[in-house]
Protein backbone atom coordinates (compact mmCIF):
# COMPACT_ATOMS: atom_id res chain seq x y z
CA UNK A 1 0.00 0.00 0.00
CA UNK A 2 1.31 3.65 -0.98
CA UNK A 3 2.70 5.29 1.72
CA UNK A 4 1.97 9.03 0.32
CA UNK A 5 -0.18 10.61 2.85
CA UNK A 6 -1.94 12.72 0.02
CA UNK A 7 -3.25 9.24 -1.27
CA UNK A 8 -6.31 8.76 0.27
CA UNK A 9 -7.06 5.66 -2.27
CA UNK A 10 -6.94 2.37 -0.59
CA UNK A 11 -7.14 0.04 -3.25
CA UNK A 12 -10.35 -1.51 -4.13
CA UNK A 13 -11.36 -4.61 -3.67
CA UNK A 14 -11.50 -7.09 -7.17
CA UNK A 15 -14.35 -6.30 -9.21
CA UNK A 16 -17.02 -9.42 -8.97
CA UNK A 17 -17.28 -10.18 -13.26
CA UNK A 18 -20.42 -12.12 -13.13
CA UNK A 19 -22.18 -9.37 -11.49
CA UNK A 20 -20.88 -6.37 -13.08
CA UNK A 21 -21.72 -8.66 -16.59
CA UNK A 22 -25.10 -9.64 -15.14
CA UNK A 23 -25.98 -5.99 -14.35
CA UNK A 24 -24.96 -4.72 -17.92
CA UNK A 25 -26.03 -7.47 -19.95
CA UNK A 26 -30.08 -7.23 -18.81
CA UNK A 27 -29.85 -3.42 -18.59
CA UNK A 28 -28.44 -2.94 -22.10
CA UNK A 29 -31.04 -5.29 -23.33
CA UNK A 30 -33.91 -3.60 -21.58
CA UNK A 31 -32.96 0.31 -22.94
CA UNK A 32 -32.10 -1.38 -26.62
CA UNK A 33 -33.58 -5.20 -27.26
CA UNK A 34 -37.09 -4.18 -25.74
CA UNK A 35 -37.96 -1.09 -28.29
CA UNK A 36 -36.07 -3.05 -31.27
CA UNK A 37 -38.33 -6.37 -30.89
CA UNK A 38 -41.63 -3.68 -29.81
CA UNK A 39 -40.92 -2.15 -33.43
CA UNK A 40 -39.87 -5.13 -35.59
CA UNK A 41 -41.55 -7.66 -33.99
CA UNK A 42 -44.31 -5.68 -31.22
CA UNK A 43 -45.33 -7.90 -27.41
CA UNK A 44 -48.54 -9.41 -27.80
CA UNK A 45 -50.66 -7.78 -24.86
CA UNK A 46 -50.78 -11.32 -23.14
CA UNK A 47 -47.04 -11.01 -22.24
CA UNK A 48 -47.40 -7.31 -21.10
CA UNK A 49 -50.06 -9.01 -18.56
CA UNK A 50 -46.81 -11.44 -18.10
CA UNK A 51 -44.86 -8.57 -17.70
CA UNK A 52 -46.78 -7.00 -14.83
CA UNK A 53 -47.63 -10.37 -13.34
CA UNK A 54 -44.40 -11.60 -12.79
CA UNK A 55 -43.18 -8.51 -11.72
CA UNK A 56 -45.58 -7.68 -9.02
CA UNK A 57 -44.85 -11.40 -7.80
CA UNK A 58 -41.02 -10.84 -7.70
CA UNK A 59 -41.50 -7.34 -6.06
CA UNK A 60 -44.03 -8.95 -3.38
CA UNK A 61 -41.78 -11.57 -2.35
CA UNK A 62 -38.60 -9.50 -1.34
CA UNK A 63 -41.17 -6.79 -0.15
CA UNK A 64 -43.58 -9.24 1.98
CA UNK A 65 -41.31 -12.20 1.89
CA UNK A 66 -37.46 -11.49 2.07
CA UNK A 67 -38.06 -8.28 3.92
CA UNK A 68 -40.86 -7.93 6.27
CA UNK A 69 -41.45 -11.54 7.14
CA UNK A 70 -37.77 -12.89 7.12
CA UNK A 71 -35.40 -9.92 7.76
CA UNK A 72 -37.89 -8.55 10.52
CA UNK A 73 -40.04 -11.48 11.52
CA UNK A 74 -42.87 -8.85 11.30
CA UNK A 75 -45.66 -11.45 11.37
CA UNK A 76 -45.68 -15.28 10.54
CA UNK A 77 -46.29 -16.84 7.32
CA UNK A 78 -47.68 -20.41 6.37
CA UNK A 79 -45.67 -22.59 4.83
CA UNK A 80 -47.29 -22.64 1.60
CA UNK A 81 -47.08 -18.34 1.13
CA UNK A 82 -43.40 -19.34 2.18
CA UNK A 83 -42.81 -21.27 -0.35
CA UNK A 84 -44.41 -19.07 -3.07
CA UNK A 85 -42.02 -16.31 -1.67
CA UNK A 86 -38.98 -18.19 -1.77
CA UNK A 87 -39.88 -19.00 -5.41
CA UNK A 88 -40.35 -15.00 -6.22
CA UNK A 89 -37.35 -14.52 -4.43
CA UNK A 90 -35.34 -16.64 -7.07
CA UNK A 91 -37.20 -14.75 -9.55
CA UNK A 92 -35.87 -11.44 -8.58
CA UNK A 93 -32.16 -12.56 -8.36
CA UNK A 94 -31.60 -10.99 -5.38
CA UNK A 95 -28.77 -13.77 -3.20
CA UNK A 96 -31.10 -16.31 -1.30
CA UNK A 97 -33.73 -15.19 1.30
CA UNK A 98 -30.67 -16.24 4.20
CA UNK A 99 -27.98 -13.96 2.08
CA UNK A 100 -30.20 -11.07 1.87
CA UNK A 101 -31.77 -11.01 5.47
CA UNK A 102 -28.33 -10.95 6.84
CA UNK A 103 -27.23 -8.12 5.09
CA UNK A 104 -30.33 -6.04 5.76
CA UNK A 105 -29.82 -6.68 9.22
CA UNK A 106 -26.54 -5.27 9.16
CA UNK A 107 -27.81 -2.28 7.75
CA UNK A 108 -30.40 -1.78 10.45
CA UNK A 109 -27.56 -2.55 13.15
CA UNK A 110 -25.61 -0.21 11.22
CA UNK A 111 -27.06 2.00 9.19
CA UNK A 112 -25.19 5.15 7.60
CA UNK A 113 -21.90 3.42 8.87
CA UNK A 114 -19.44 2.98 6.11
CA UNK A 115 -17.56 0.16 7.26
CA UNK A 116 -20.05 -1.92 8.50
CA UNK A 117 -23.20 -0.96 7.13
CA UNK A 118 -23.17 -2.98 3.68
CA UNK A 119 -25.02 -0.68 1.57
CA UNK A 120 -23.86 2.70 3.20
CA UNK A 121 -25.96 5.37 1.90
CA UNK A 122 -22.84 7.86 3.34
CA UNK A 123 -21.45 6.04 0.44
CA UNK A 124 -23.55 7.84 -1.73
CA UNK A 125 -25.94 7.09 -4.53
CA UNK A 126 -23.58 5.17 -6.91
CA UNK A 127 -22.18 2.62 -3.90
CA UNK A 128 -25.94 2.43 -1.82
CA UNK A 129 -27.58 1.39 -5.18
CA UNK A 130 -25.48 -0.94 -7.29
CA UNK A 131 -21.99 -0.25 -6.85
CA UNK A 132 -21.56 -2.47 -3.28
CA UNK A 133 -22.30 -5.60 -5.31
CA UNK A 134 -19.88 -4.88 -8.16
CA UNK A 135 -16.70 -5.27 -5.53
CA UNK A 136 -15.69 -7.74 -3.07
CA UNK A 137 -16.78 -5.21 -0.65
CA UNK A 138 -18.39 -8.49 1.42
CA UNK A 139 -15.84 -11.23 1.02
CA UNK A 140 -14.89 -11.05 4.87
CA UNK A 141 -18.45 -11.51 5.50
CA UNK A 142 -19.92 -13.20 2.63
CA UNK A 143 -20.21 -16.99 4.84
CA UNK A 144 -21.09 -15.03 7.97
CA UNK A 145 -24.77 -16.32 8.78
CA UNK A 146 -24.73 -15.45 12.32
CA UNK A 147 -27.26 -12.88 12.76
CA UNK A 148 -29.94 -14.98 10.70
CA UNK A 149 -29.80 -17.95 12.94
CA UNK A 150 -33.27 -17.72 13.51
CA UNK A 151 -33.75 -17.97 9.69
CA UNK A 152 -31.80 -21.30 9.67
CA UNK A 153 -34.12 -23.55 11.57
CA UNK A 154 -37.05 -22.13 8.43
CA UNK A 155 -36.65 -25.28 6.51
CA UNK A 156 -38.01 -23.34 3.45
CA UNK A 157 -35.14 -20.90 3.68
CA UNK A 158 -32.56 -23.52 4.07
CA UNK A 159 -34.18 -25.49 1.22
CA UNK A 160 -33.87 -21.87 -0.55
CA UNK A 161 -30.42 -21.37 0.02
CA UNK A 162 -29.02 -24.49 -0.66
CA UNK A 163 -31.20 -24.79 -4.77
CA UNK A 164 -30.41 -20.98 -5.54
CA UNK A 165 -28.94 -21.74 -8.34
CA UNK A 166 -31.77 -24.50 -9.98
CA UNK A 167 -34.61 -22.56 -8.70
CA UNK A 168 -32.58 -19.26 -9.78
CA UNK A 169 -32.47 -20.63 -13.53
CA UNK A 170 -35.61 -22.09 -13.30
CA UNK A 171 -37.69 -19.36 -12.53
CA UNK A 172 -35.80 -16.70 -14.35
CA UNK A 173 -35.47 -18.69 -17.89
CA UNK A 174 -37.45 -21.58 -17.18
CA UNK A 175 -40.81 -19.67 -16.53
CA UNK A 176 -40.19 -17.06 -19.24
CA UNK A 177 -39.70 -19.50 -21.86
CA UNK A 178 -42.44 -21.56 -20.82
CA UNK A 179 -44.77 -18.34 -20.93
CA UNK A 180 -43.48 -17.84 -24.66
CA UNK A 181 -44.18 -21.28 -25.31
CA UNK A 182 -47.64 -20.70 -24.13
CA UNK A 183 -48.64 -17.13 -26.00
CA UNK A 184 -46.52 -18.68 -28.91
CA UNK A 185 -43.32 -15.94 -28.83
CA UNK A 186 -40.47 -17.13 -26.60
CA UNK A 187 -38.23 -14.61 -27.66
CA UNK A 188 -40.17 -12.01 -27.15
CA UNK A 189 -40.84 -13.52 -23.64
CA UNK A 190 -37.49 -13.75 -22.23
CA UNK A 191 -36.46 -10.03 -23.56
CA UNK A 192 -40.27 -8.64 -21.65
CA UNK A 193 -40.80 -11.29 -19.01
CA UNK A 194 -37.59 -12.63 -18.44
CA UNK A 195 -34.87 -9.75 -18.81
CA UNK A 196 -36.85 -5.99 -18.77
CA UNK A 197 -38.88 -7.41 -16.15
CA UNK A 198 -35.67 -8.45 -13.96
CA UNK A 199 -34.28 -4.71 -14.83
CA UNK A 200 -37.27 -3.56 -13.03
CA UNK A 201 -37.13 -5.63 -9.82
CA UNK A 202 -33.50 -5.07 -9.67
CA UNK A 203 -33.95 -1.27 -9.90
CA UNK A 204 -36.94 -0.71 -7.89
CA UNK A 205 -35.69 -2.84 -5.01
CA UNK A 206 -32.11 -1.03 -4.81
CA UNK A 207 -34.00 2.52 -5.06
CA UNK A 208 -34.59 1.14 -1.39
CA UNK A 209 -30.93 1.53 -0.72
CA UNK A 210 -30.30 4.79 -2.40
CA UNK A 211 -32.87 6.88 -2.49
CA UNK A 212 -35.14 6.06 -0.32
CA UNK A 213 -32.06 7.49 1.94
CA UNK A 214 -31.21 10.60 -0.19
CA UNK A 215 -35.17 11.53 -0.90
CA UNK A 216 -37.96 12.38 1.38
CA UNK A 217 -38.84 13.69 5.18
CA UNK A 218 -37.38 12.65 7.76
CA UNK A 219 -40.41 12.35 9.80
CA UNK A 220 -39.67 10.08 12.95
CA UNK A 221 -36.11 10.39 13.44
CA UNK A 222 -32.74 12.42 12.05
CA UNK A 223 -30.34 9.93 13.66
CA UNK A 224 -30.43 8.13 10.19
CA UNK A 225 -30.52 9.19 6.82
CA UNK A 226 -33.88 7.27 6.17
CA UNK A 227 -36.45 9.46 4.13
CA UNK A 228 -40.68 9.17 4.29
CA UNK A 229 -41.02 9.13 0.31
CA UNK A 230 -44.64 8.35 -1.15
CA UNK A 231 -43.67 9.06 -4.46
CA UNK A 232 -40.68 6.44 -3.93
CA UNK A 233 -43.99 3.87 -2.35
CA UNK A 234 -45.52 3.80 -5.65
CA UNK A 235 -42.47 2.13 -6.89
CA UNK A 236 -41.47 -0.15 -4.55
CA UNK A 237 -44.54 -2.07 -3.68
CA UNK A 238 -44.95 0.22 -0.41
CA UNK A 239 -41.34 0.33 1.43
CA UNK A 240 -40.78 4.16 0.59
CA UNK A 241 -41.51 4.81 3.96
CA UNK A 242 -38.16 4.08 4.74
CA UNK A 243 -37.70 7.09 7.78
CA UNK A 244 -41.02 5.15 9.81
CA UNK A 245 -39.10 1.33 8.90
CA UNK A 246 -36.32 2.63 10.30
CA UNK A 247 -37.11 3.21 13.55
CA UNK A 248 -39.74 0.56 13.66
CA UNK A 249 -38.60 -1.82 11.78
CA UNK A 250 -40.42 -4.50 13.54
CA UNK A 251 -44.13 -2.99 12.60
CA UNK A 252 -45.79 -5.05 9.03
CA UNK A 253 -46.71 -2.28 8.12
CA UNK A 254 -44.46 0.65 6.26
CA UNK A 255 -47.01 3.25 5.30
CA UNK A 256 -49.14 3.36 8.80
CA UNK A 257 -51.93 5.84 7.51
CA UNK A 258 -54.47 4.54 5.55
CA UNK A 259 -54.36 6.21 2.71
CA UNK A 260 -50.19 5.33 2.22
CA UNK A 261 -49.80 3.39 -0.65
CA UNK A 262 -48.10 0.39 0.76
CA UNK A 263 -49.61 -3.04 -0.89
CA UNK A 264 -47.08 -5.16 1.19
CA UNK A 265 -48.75 -4.24 3.79
CA UNK A 266 -52.41 -4.86 2.49
CA UNK A 267 -50.91 -8.52 1.29
CA UNK A 268 -49.92 -9.36 4.96
CA UNK A 269 -53.26 -8.38 5.89
CA UNK A 270 -54.99 -9.99 3.67
CA UNK A 271 -53.63 -12.92 4.23
CA UNK A 272 -54.57 -13.04 7.44
CA UNK A 273 -57.93 -13.17 6.88
CA UNK A 274 -57.06 -16.14 5.37
CA UNK A 275 -55.41 -18.00 8.09
CA UNK A 276 -51.61 -17.25 5.76
CA UNK A 277 -50.34 -14.75 7.93
CA UNK A 278 -50.50 -14.45 11.70
CA UNK A 279 -49.02 -12.50 14.57
CA UNK A 280 -48.68 -9.05 12.68
CA UNK A 281 -46.58 -6.39 14.90
CA UNK A 282 -48.14 -2.70 15.03
CA UNK A 283 -45.95 -0.39 17.04
CA UNK A 284 -47.64 1.14 19.65
CA UNK A 285 -49.65 4.51 18.41
CA UNK A 286 -48.03 6.38 21.53
CA UNK A 287 -44.75 5.56 20.37
CA UNK A 288 -45.53 6.57 17.06
CA UNK A 289 -46.74 9.77 17.65
CA UNK A 290 -43.94 10.45 20.29
CA UNK A 291 -41.46 10.10 17.56
CA UNK A 292 -43.00 12.45 15.25
CA UNK A 293 -43.66 14.95 17.83
CA UNK A 294 -40.28 15.13 19.09
CA UNK A 295 -39.26 15.08 15.51
CA UNK A 296 -41.13 18.54 15.07
CA UNK A 297 -40.15 20.29 17.76
CA UNK A 298 -36.26 19.09 17.17
CA UNK A 299 -36.37 20.78 13.36
CA UNK A 300 -37.96 23.72 15.11
CA UNK A 301 -36.03 24.31 17.54
CA UNK A 302 -32.75 24.15 15.17
CA UNK A 303 -34.94 26.16 12.76
CA UNK A 304 -35.40 28.96 15.07
CA UNK A 305 -32.08 28.50 16.87
CA UNK A 306 -33.67 29.07 19.76
CA UNK A 307 -30.91 30.83 22.69
CA UNK A 308 -32.77 32.33 25.35
CA UNK A 309 -33.14 29.96 28.19
CA UNK A 310 -36.11 30.84 29.38
CA UNK A 311 -38.11 30.16 26.02
CA UNK A 312 -36.27 27.10 25.45
CA UNK A 313 -37.20 25.82 29.38
CA UNK A 314 -41.02 26.95 28.61
CA UNK A 315 -41.09 25.05 25.39
CA UNK A 316 -39.49 21.80 26.91
CA UNK A 317 -42.09 22.28 29.77
CA UNK A 318 -45.14 22.58 27.09
CA UNK A 319 -43.36 20.00 25.29
CA UNK A 320 -43.67 17.41 28.08
CA UNK A 321 -47.42 18.45 28.88
CA UNK A 322 -48.69 17.53 25.32
CA UNK A 323 -46.69 13.90 25.68
CA UNK A 324 -48.36 13.49 28.61
CA UNK A 325 -51.90 14.01 27.60
CA UNK A 326 -50.97 11.93 24.56
CA UNK A 327 -49.92 9.55 26.77
CA UNK A 328 -53.01 9.65 28.82
CA UNK A 329 -55.17 9.74 25.57
CA UNK A 330 -53.42 6.13 24.16
CA UNK A 331 -54.04 4.79 27.69
CA UNK A 332 -57.42 4.82 27.56
CA UNK A 333 -57.91 4.04 24.18
CA UNK A 334 -55.29 0.68 24.78
CA UNK A 335 -58.23 -0.05 27.41
CA UNK A 336 -61.18 0.54 24.45
CA UNK A 337 -59.75 -1.89 22.32
CA UNK A 338 -58.84 -4.44 24.44
CA UNK A 339 -62.34 -5.14 26.16
CA UNK A 340 -63.83 -4.63 22.12
CA UNK A 341 -61.44 -7.60 21.67
CA UNK A 342 -62.19 -8.85 24.72
CA UNK A 343 -66.59 -8.43 24.07
CA UNK A 344 -66.02 -10.06 20.56
CA UNK A 345 -64.49 -13.06 21.44
CA UNK A 346 -66.57 -13.70 24.46
CA UNK A 347 -69.63 -12.39 22.28
CA UNK A 348 -71.02 -9.94 25.06
CA UNK A 349 -72.09 -6.48 25.33
CA UNK A 350 -69.59 -4.31 28.15
CA UNK A 351 -72.09 -1.34 29.53
CA UNK A 352 -68.63 0.33 30.74
CA UNK A 353 -67.42 0.68 27.22
CA UNK A 354 -69.70 4.08 26.22
CA UNK A 355 -68.05 5.70 29.53
CA UNK A 356 -64.83 5.02 28.26
CA UNK A 357 -65.43 5.92 24.93
CA UNK A 358 -66.64 9.38 26.41
CA UNK A 359 -63.57 9.18 28.19
CA UNK A 360 -61.08 8.70 25.11
CA UNK A 361 -63.05 11.13 23.23
CA UNK A 362 -62.25 13.81 26.17
CA UNK A 363 -58.55 12.82 26.35
CA UNK A 364 -58.11 13.05 22.36
CA UNK A 365 -59.52 16.29 22.43
CA UNK A 366 -57.63 17.39 25.80
CA UNK A 367 -54.45 15.79 23.84
CA UNK A 368 -55.43 17.75 20.59
CA UNK A 369 -56.04 21.27 21.97
CA UNK A 370 -52.63 21.07 24.26
CA UNK A 371 -51.03 20.22 20.87
CA UNK A 372 -52.75 23.45 19.17
CA UNK A 373 -51.41 25.64 22.51
CA UNK A 374 -47.47 24.22 21.91
CA UNK A 375 -47.86 24.96 18.09
CA UNK A 376 -48.91 28.91 19.08
CA UNK A 377 -45.77 28.50 21.76
CA UNK A 378 -43.76 27.46 18.95
CA UNK A 379 -44.80 30.24 16.43
CA UNK A 380 -44.14 32.58 18.82
CA UNK A 381 -40.68 31.52 19.45
CA UNK A 382 -39.77 30.54 15.87
CA UNK A 383 -40.48 34.68 15.60
CA UNK A 384 -37.83 35.84 18.10
CA UNK A 385 -37.30 36.18 21.77
CA UNK A 386 -39.16 40.07 21.68
CA UNK A 387 -42.31 38.30 20.31
CA UNK A 388 -42.74 36.49 24.21
ZN1 LIG B 1 -32.50 1.46 4.83
ZN1 LIG C 1 -35.68 -3.19 6.71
Amino acid sequence: MSSNPSSNATEKPPIIWVNVSLFTITFLITVIGVPWYALTHGFSSALVIGLIGTLVFAGLSITAGYHRLWAHRAYDAHWSLRILFALGGALALQNSALHWASDHREHHKHVDDNDKDPYSAKRGFWYSHIGWMLREYQASRYHDYDNVKDLQKDSIVMWQHRHYLVLTVLTTIGWPIALGLMVGDVWGSLILVGVARLVLNHHTTFFINSLAHIWGKQTYTDRNTARDNGFLALLTFGEGYHNYHHIFSADYRNGIRWWHFDPTKWLIRLGSWFGLTSNLKRTNGYQIEKARLEMQFKKAKEKAQISCETTLATLHDEFDMVVAKLRDYYQVRKQLLDLKRQAMKQNMHLPSMAELKQKALTLRTAFEQQQREFAQRLQLALRGPQAN
